[in-house]
């Protein structure tokens, strides 16, 4: 992980309360700024993102295979985009 500034633990420690909207207005468009700032951090925010609507969705119904699927690949080739990142 090379999110490593106070800033990015900062958001990171935010990151789900931003992902279910529980923060108040203000330490919300700190996150949203530092995440327009950040490609680590709104990689993150992206990977949680998606997990969490497959987790929602998977509390109400079974997700189709052809969704999970997709859903699954998405999570890979973002993971496979930071891997890229990081080795530059
Ligand atoms: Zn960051």
């Amino acid at each position: 992980m090379s999110c490593d500034g106070p800033d990015c633990e900062k958001a990171l420690q935010s990151l789900y309360e931003f992902l279910d909207q529980e923060l108040d207005g203000a330490s919300c468009a700190q996150i949203q700024a530092h995440l327009d700032d950040c490609a680590d951090c709104l990689t993150e925010y992206q990977l949680e993102q998606v997990v969490k609507a497959l987790v929602s969705r998977s509390c109400h119904e079974t997700a189709p295979p052809p969704l999970r699927e997709k859903v699954l690949w998405r999570i890979r080739s973002v993971q496979v985009e930071i891997r890229a990142e990081t080795q530059g």
